[in-house]
């Protein structure tokens, strides 16, 4: 890297901010994208750590002017390539910009550094009288600015809805290094354009988030997890419209094969409890009295016995719970390694049986299995494309295509929660038209004239 680039980083952030040294920067050059789909970082790329907002606008202004590519970096969990860098720029990481989180309990908001990751927010809220944040992926160490950007969601979307739902504001510095604050506490605002919904999923390539300030909630004081067997994937797929057309909004209803959920409680050292049938429901209610818990459990377990489940299961103690929550957050870290890709379609909630159907036809036309987890409350099913004795399959763009189409004769979505990235961009006109993708070029030219914030990420200009 041209080492006038690096003394400038230098004087804005100060010697021990900045990092140039091919030895130490490899940490920032990739996220967790599947190992067969990471594109190739390159290594020819400075990494800054500023301290504040006022320091990365300096960054920024000067990355514009001198036309050098700037890459936001938030925890490094992200599926879809990102941030790793695809030419030659800065690595701007946000680690630093992580001590203040202040909770507002009277307008139930709280207003954060965008580095503040999921844990450390989820630890703050421990001490408040029960309030909590809603969106849960499955990595702690994302950071409330990289989940924003992303527009994360998780396994409560069914009841509590995407990131999107509930970022109030945001303090911006867009690519030219201006500051601006966008949205703030609150609930309704219909002036003008919603620029503040701009930058949620915008992947870094709009401006780079140094404060958020997102919605909280008064935590419902009892919960309970059931996990409900199936023999038949179908069966477990056509109870999910049924338990919701009957009223009742889990705060999630995941989708789990047994053969995918035990490599993961393997991998934990933990058991998975349902021993029953192929495939599990596992649903999470959230309620205001433990009646209401006991009735609406009742009632989703004689919904599920209509659609022939072999078995049910009630975890009531918080340490049951944790581990089956634990288990199915690590699906994806434990069953990785067997697979070349887990792909993240999302379809409307009442086409998965027949997306469910689709899938299996997929997989005899290639003579492979294609096991899914998913959140399947809300249309969004995280199916894998497994290898062939340990290696890429010939057959693995056809089949990721098929897919792809299979989703889309229902309306569906290339990605449904992990972004499009540099991994997915090449499948977008599958789901948008020419016109479409056009339009979004301009929203960038007007965000980012130089194209200069994490270019080659969403869109090409
Ligand atoms: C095991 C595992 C499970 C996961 N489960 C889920 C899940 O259930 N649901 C889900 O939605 N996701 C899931 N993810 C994906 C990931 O955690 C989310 O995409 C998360 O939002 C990424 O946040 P991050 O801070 O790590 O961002 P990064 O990976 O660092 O960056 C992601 C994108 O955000 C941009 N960015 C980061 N910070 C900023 C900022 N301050 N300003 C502007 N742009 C920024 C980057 O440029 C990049 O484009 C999972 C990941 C893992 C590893």
């Amino acid at each position: 890297m041209d080492i006038e680039i690096i003394g400038r980083l230098k004087e804005i952030c100060g010697d021990d901010y900045v990092v140039s040294d091919l030895s130490k920067i490899g940490n920032y050059l990739y996220d967790e994208t599947e190992e067969y789909l990471k594109p190739e970082a390159c290594t020819d790329v400075v990494v800054a750590k500023p301290k504040d907002t006022k320091e990365i606008s300096e960054i920024v202004k000067y990355a514009n002017k001198a036309l050098i590519p700037i890459i936001p970096r938030g925890g490094g969990t992200g599926l879809n390539g990102a941030v790793i860098p695809d030419r030659p720029g800065i690595i701007l990481s946000m680690e630093r910009l992580s001590k203040n989180i202040e909770v507002d309990d009277k307008n139930l908001m709280v207003i954060a550094d965008s580095g503040v990751t999921l844990a450390q927010l989820n630890e703050e809220l421990k001490k408040t009288k029960g309030l909590f944040f809603p969106i849960h992926p499955g990595d702690e160490g994302a950071q409330l600015g990289g989940m924003v950007a992303e527009n994360a969601g998780g396994v409560s979307a069914v009841k509590h809805g995407i990131m999107r739902n509930h970022v109030k504001g945001l303090e911006v510095v867009l690519p030219t290094g201006e500051i601006v604050t966008l949205g703030g506490k609150l609930i309704k605002n219909n002036t003008g354009y919603d620029l503040l919904h701009m930058m949620v999923g915008s992947e870094g390539t709009l401006g780079i988030i140094t404060k958020v300030i997102l919605k909280l909630y008064a935590k419902q004081n009892h919960t309970g997890t059931l996990l409900v067997s199936f023999d038949s994937r179908q069966d477990a797929s056509d109870t999910v419209p049924a338990i919701l057309q009957s009223g009742i909004t889990p705060l999630a209803i995941e989708y789990v094969e047994k053969n995918v959920i035990e490599e993961a409680a393997r991998h934990m050292g933990l058991v998975w409890p349902a021993k029953e049938g192929i495939v599990d429901l596992m649903i999470i209610l959230e309620e205001g009295t433990e009646d209401d818990l006991f009735a609406k459990s009742e009632a989703i377990v004689e919904i599920a016995e209509k659609f022939n489940a072999v078995d049910s299961i009630i975890a009531e103690t918080a340490k049951d719970q944790r581990n089956i929550l634990q288990i199915r957050s690590n699906v994806y870290t434990a069953f990785i390694e067997h697979a070349i890709d887990g792909m993240d379609i999302s379809v409307p909630p009442a086409s998965v049986p027949y997306f469910v159907r689709d899938l299996d036809e997929i997989a005899a036309k290639y003579n492979t299995t294609l096991p899914c987890v998913g959140h399947i409350g809300d249309g969004n099913i995280h199916n894998f494309v497994m290898k062939e004795n340990g290696e890429k399959p010939s057959w693995f763009e056809d089949i990721r295509l098929d897919i792809y189409k299979a989703a889309m004769k229902y309306g569906g979505a290339i990605t449904a929660e992990h972004g499009t990235g540099k991994t997915r961009k090449s499948y977008m006109p599958l789901q948008y038209t020419d016109r479409e993708i056009e339009i979004m070029k301009g929203v960038k030219r007007a965000f980012d004239p130089n194209g200069i914030l994490n270019p080659g990420t969403i869109v090409d200009l």
